[in-house]
């Protein structure tokens, strides 16, 4: 049996009549560009996560920066965040002229280790970028008083989080400000590109509003030299659509990832993700460790399974960011994870006969021979 990766598919499907609908009245009334479907998808995303404002934006990459710049972070300032993310979280700091500064993950769950996140700061250190990970929450119980104590602005990644929640409280609604994506393939996922800032301080708001549409508030009054950075109608009906099942969709990866944990209970060779006490994981990615991963990895391809690696080259050691001058050696748990990670097919409607080919496969080839 062939599984993929991701199948979107059968997403789709359930929201399809919705989705036409809405797109066949906003031709006819030539409404594109923000408006009130945005308006709309903005006071339901609010709703949901617990923030008082949302802002869509143009995708996960845009919505930091904005949520960087809004909150003051300063070409040279320093942002601490996780070294094994996806590399928009330090692109967008480079962006705006501000350093990325790595540190390493806990072993167990992979997420930005909290004593690294002192040890890293500086003079220069303005922000903390803590990323939630695969689905699950980084330990903003930790975080927070250490950004307290030091004078220091969260802006947490929520991308991967949306629906997530830990001890502390829902993802995106735990720093100053918060940033996501809706990519398609992501838990709220887009036709398209798109994201959106969450905050509850109506001031950062009104800035990451005015930044992401040519620093203007009022037609062709511009206070600040922003960029364009809004957030399409079309793509707010996908997301008010996809958004009411949301919780049925995070419920269903939920189910599935016990069901991969049962296959996999006792496996030699195979070590399975572990959630932190308190998360409750929304599984964006099922991330299972093993050795000889590039191996593994070509024989499930072989046998049909669609796997992916999240992420092979760690940011510190890509060549977009060699100017930065971190080496090899020096985040040992982050480093030696992106050999062995290797994530598993995990959507919502992955069944179980597909999981039980997924583990048929992956258990044959970390069988020893
Ligand atoms: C997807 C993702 C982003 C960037 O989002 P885009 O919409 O692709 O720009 C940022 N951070 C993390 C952790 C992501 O997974």
């Amino acid at each position: 049996m062939n599984v993929p990766f991701l199948d979107l598919a059968a997403q789709q499907a359930e929201v399809a009549d919705e989705i036409l609908q809405g797109w066949k009245s906003q031709l006819e009334a030539a409404a594109f560009v923000g408006g009130p479907e945005v308006a709309a998808f903005e006071r339901e995303y609010a709703a949901y996560i617990g923030v008082e404002h949302v802002i869509g934006v143009s995708n996960g990459t845009d919505a930091l920066e904005l949520a960087y710049r809004a909150v003051g972070v300063q070409p040279g300032d320093e942002i601490i965040m996780p070294a094994n993310t996806f590399i928009a979280t330090a692109e967008a700091a480079s962006r705006l002229g501000a350093v990325p500064v790595f540190v390493d993950v806990d072993d167990d769950h992979l997420l930005i280790d909290p004593s690294a996140i002192e040890a890293a700061i500086t003079e220069r250190t303005r922000a903390i970028a803590p990323v939630h990970l695969f689905g699950q929450m980084a330990p903003m119980e930790h975080i927070t008083p250490i950004a307290q104590k030091h004078d220091l602005v969260i802006i947490e990644d929520a991308a991967q989080s949306q629906g997530a929640s830990g001890p502390a409280g829902r993802a995106g609604a735990l720093g100053r400000v918060a940033a996501t994506s809706f990519y398609p393939g992501k838990n709220l996922g887009a036709a398209g590109d798109a994201g959106a800032v969450m905050t509850d301080d109506p001031a950062i708001a009104d800035i990451v509003r005015n930044l992401g549409g040519h620093g203007s508030s009022v037609k062709y009054v511009h206070d600040r030299i922003g960029m364009n950075a809004r957030l399409d109608a079309v793509q707010a009906t996908v997301l008010r659509a996809k958004l009411r099942r949301l919780d049925a969709w995070n419920a269903a990866r939920r189910a599935a990832a016990a069901r991969y944990a049962e296959l996999f209970d006792g496996v030699d060779g195979i070590r399975t993700p572990a959630v932190r006490p308190g998360n409750d994981d929304v599984w964006h990615l099922y991330v299972v460790r093993v050795e000889e991963r590039d191996r593994v990895m070509a024989e499930l391809g072989e046998a049909g399974i669609g796997v992916g690696i999240h992420y092979p080259t760690p940011v510190h050691l890509t060549a977009a960011y060699q100017g930065l001058g971190y080496r090899r050696g020096q985040f040992p748990v982050a480093e030696a994870a992106a050999d062995s990670i290797l994530s598993l097919p995990m959507f919502p409607h992955l069944t179980a006969d597909q999981q039980a080919a997924v583990s048929g496969a992956l258990r044959e080839s970390v069988e020893p021979r």
